[in-house]
């Protein structure tokens, strides 16, 4: 089977990465969403409270499963039977740091393919941590996030303190 692996974050999941793994959907026969669990960047949510938002989300597409995966993408891309990536593409700056991840991951594992997806122009300039500034500060994150999840971000991502001081 043809299947590919979209890693990230997803802390959490935007409309944009919803883009890559519907656009990914429709080109591999399996797609498997990989949360990423052991992150130097201090996620808000832990990796199986991000792993349930993106399950909610994703139930419609029968090709896509999700899992939490901890260690090295090669690793994990090696145990779930995947030789691609996806990526999306969004700026230039996206790309630098792609590039060499692709390389190191080819050199670890050299069948693995990084493949990239361009982002929609309309998500462009969407990231997960805009999501995150937003809701901190009790702001709208309508059309940023899916729909199912709006409530549950807009809750779990406020800062009480945050508000308080903006508030003044
Ligand atoms: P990372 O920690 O790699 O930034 P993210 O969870 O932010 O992980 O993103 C996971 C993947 O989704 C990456 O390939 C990233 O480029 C892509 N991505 C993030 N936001 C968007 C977007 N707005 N449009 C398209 N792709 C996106």
């Amino acid at each position: 089977m043809n299947v590919a692996i979209c890693p990230g974050s997803f802390d959490p999941i935007t409309v944009g990465h919803m883009d890559i793994i519907r656009r990914s959907s429709a080109l591999y026969e399996h797609v498997v969403v990989a949360v990423g669990a052991n992150l130097k960047k201090k996620p808000r949510l832990s990796a199986e409270e991000r792993a349930r938002l993106i399950e909610k989300v994703t139930g419609r597409f029968a090709n896509v499963s999700v899992e939490v995966m901890e260690g090295l993408l090669v690793n994990f891309a090696r145990e779930q039977g995947a030789r691609v990536v996806v990526k999306g593409l969004r700026a230039g700056s996206d790309f630098e740091s792609e590039f060499q991840q692709a390389q190191l991951n080819r050199t670890l594992y050299p069948e693995f393919e990084t493949v990239f997806i361009m982002a929609a122009a309309e998500h462009s300039f969407l990231s997960s941590s805009a999501v995150r500034e937003i809701a901190s500060y009790g702001g709208e994150v309508r059309g940023l996030v899916p729909d199912e999840i709006q409530e549950i971000v807009h809750r779990l991502y406020v800062d009480e303190q945050a508000v308080a001081n903006d508030k003044g």
